[in-house]
């Protein structure tokens, strides 16, 4: 009998393959075969979910909703993608515990959530919570947005759908610094083959078939990623087959991107294992509620503090409150708690629980460079989610794993100011150099203590010079394979920056075009060392029974694309809960 992992356990391929005949057959309709599929704890990614189940899904959440208990064993803020793979997997393997979900969003179902190619058009609207990192010298005095989702599936409902495992020398170092083996390289690929329901050419080394989040090579892609990986090629730079896997273990490579576009439509990490565990009796979410602060008897966490029409309301967790709202959000509702800096609290009037001085800080992200854009001779519409292909390189041979991260993007993508400056065709596309080992560190404070205000987020992007020489690097690099004969075919002109840049002029140009990838991270870090935020069981430091597993508790910011790193993140936090490691 065949068995695949699955976040239902281990189920029974047979049974699946039985059932899909009966509804072949006509022996079963479509309600009937999800209902038999989910009891038999059948892979999500399996069944072929019609829009009138999911609509009967949300309705039964929706009446749960009404009939709120008072305390629940677990308590889960957040649905994005770490939230949705923990309780995923936690509805699961704890079938007898009462947990509660809370969104601040709403449901996934705008259409601009469901077609991928249009996944920017969410940004500004009311699934983006909006925030923008304060003006800074080091960025020419721009201020740059820090986007993020407001909605069931947080950001994998409103991203890229790129999907990015983390180098292995990424979870080394988060092994290193939590002194837990389980955080590292070895682990963290058996947990992604369980993940996955991998698509493309089957690799069972690296990629596993049987998982809930469906991946595949970017399909039908533009012309122009098969022609920049050409490029690469004849540059003698690494071109791999599949952008994670072998990619994961060396030190640069291109590739087409690996993408969670099923049929076209994104599957999320909330499609992907929060809706198949929605209609079981152990798992309510509530949508549209923020939760303001946490509760502590002591130092003991009770639960959460929402806000609600009728005013703030109290639930409690009779296990555990497990904090999943990402890198800016987390560390913002521990300090409204009373977990932070007792100088930054006392001076919004916040009474200091635990004095935390590293909550908010280290904070980190990748930062897109819009500025190296090229106008075609002919357009061709861009495909999927407009990114199709990308690599990794190093600025500098001394380093472990790439800093610099090279993605073309299939629109004229720019800054604000290198918009302004050159006025790309809006035919043009770009070859975007990327910044993802940054060294600069910022840090979120609170604006006051009132729930309802965004934190300031103070990223002193590009502070650090290294970063700026990264960048410089990637733009180079950029132009040379922009402008090489592989690519002569898509190029009428180089539209920005069109001449090789040196000295204040590059640097200039570094400033004026860092835009951000939108991965807010670190600002909880993990670590062994009693300064850090969480410990390697994602503990916070200084009170019990309460956990945070979203991107935040990165001691290192991965060097890839976010969303995969904290699906295993929320993958960890299941497998910690339920003791298997
Ligand atoms: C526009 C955009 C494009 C991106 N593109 C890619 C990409 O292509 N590939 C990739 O790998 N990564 C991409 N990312 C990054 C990736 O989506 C995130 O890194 C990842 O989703 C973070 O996961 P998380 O679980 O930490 O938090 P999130 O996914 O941000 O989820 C946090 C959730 O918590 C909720 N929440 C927050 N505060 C509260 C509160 N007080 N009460 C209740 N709920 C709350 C939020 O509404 C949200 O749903 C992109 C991100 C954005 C915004």
């Amino acid at each position: 009998m065949k068995q695949h992992n699955s976040p239902w356990g281990t189920p029974d391929q047979d049974l699946l393959d039985r059932l899909e005949h009966a509804l072949v057959a006509g022996r079963l309709d479509r309600r009937g075969f999800l209902r038999a599929a989910t009891a038999a704890g059948l892979a999500a990614s399996s069944l072929n979910v019609l829009a009138d189940e999911l609509d009967a899904i949300r309705a039964n959440q929706s009446e749960r909703a009404k009939k709120l208990q008072r305390a629940y064993d677990y308590i889960v803020v957040g649905t994005g993608s770490a939230g949705s793979a923990l309780v995923g997997r936690l509805a699961v393997a704890k079938p007898n515990a009462s947990i509660l979900v809370l969104e601040a969003g709403d449901w996934d179902t705008a259409p601009s959530v469901m077609d991928p190619g249009v996944w920017f058009t969410n940004l500004g609207t009311e699934r983006d919570w909006k925030d923008v990192a304060i003006a800074s010298t080091s960025t020419n005095n721009r201020a740059i947005p820090e986007h993020m989702g407001r909605v069931v599936g947080g950001g994998s409902s409103i991203n890229a759908t790129i999907w990015a495992r983390p180098f292995k020398a990424d979870l080394e170092h988060w092994a290193s610094e939590s002194g837990d083996a389980a955080w590292g390289y070895g682990h963290g690929l058996s947990i992604f083959r369980r993940v996955e329901s991998w698509q493309g050419k089957p690799d069972a080394r690296y990629r596993g078939q049987g998982g809930p989040v469906w991946c595949q090579p970017a399909a039908n892609p533009h012309p122009i990623a098969p022609a920049m990986l050409e490029a690469c090629r004849s540059m003698g730079l690494p071109v791999f087959d599949d952008q994670n896997g072998a990619r994961e273990e060396a030190s640069s490579g291109f590739a087409l991107m690996n993408q969670i576009i099923r049929e076209g439509r994104r599957q999320s990490i909330a499609r992907s294992y929060l809706y198949p565990v929605l209609s079981r009796k152990n798992v309510t979410l509530l949508v549209n509620t923020h939760v303001d602060r946490l509760t502590f008897s002591g130092n003991r966490a009770t639960g959460v503090e929402i806000g609600s029409a009728s005013g703030p309301r109290r639930i409690q967790a009779k296990a555990e409150v497990i904090l999943c709202s990402g890198g800016i959000n987390t560390p913002k509702l521990l300090m409204l708690s009373g977990i932070g800096d007792r100088a930054q609290l006392q001076a919004q009037g916040i009474k200091t629980l635990v004095h935390a001085p590293e909550v908010g800080k280290n904070f980190q992200d990748h930062l897109l460079h819009g500025g190296c854009i090229w106008e075609p001779k002919e357009h061709i519409p861009h495909r999927n989610s407009a990114a199709n292909a990308a690599g990794f390189v190093k600025s500098q041979a001394s380093l472990a794993s790439p800093d610099v991260n090279l993605v073309q993007i299939e629109l004229p993508y720019a800054s604000d100011v290198v918009g302004k400056r050159y006025s790309p065709p809006n035919t043009s596309w770009a070859l975007c150099a990327g910044l993802v080992a940054p060294k600069s560190r910022g840090e979120i404070r609170l604006k006051s203590a009132n729930p309802a205000d965004r934190p300031i987020v103070d990223a002193r992007f590009l502070s650090h010079p290294d970063d700026v020489k990264a960048l410089a690097h990637g733009i180079e690099l950029a132009r040379e394979i922009g402008n090489s004969a592989a690519m002569s075919a898509f190029v009428k002109r180089e539209v920005a920056p069109a001449q090789k840049l040196t000295g204040p002029d590059m640097e200039n140009f570094v400033r004026d075009g860092a835009t951000t990838y939108f991965h807010q991270s670190g600002t909880c870090r993990m670590g062994k060392d009693g300064q850090a935020v969480v410990d390697a069981k994602l503990r916070v430091n200084g009170v019990k029974h309460l956990r945070i597993a979203d991107s935040s508790i990165m001691p290192r910011i991965a060097s890839v694309a976010t969303m995969a790193t904290c699906v295993l993140i929320g993958e960890r936090m299941a497998e910690i809960l339920t003791s298997r490691t």
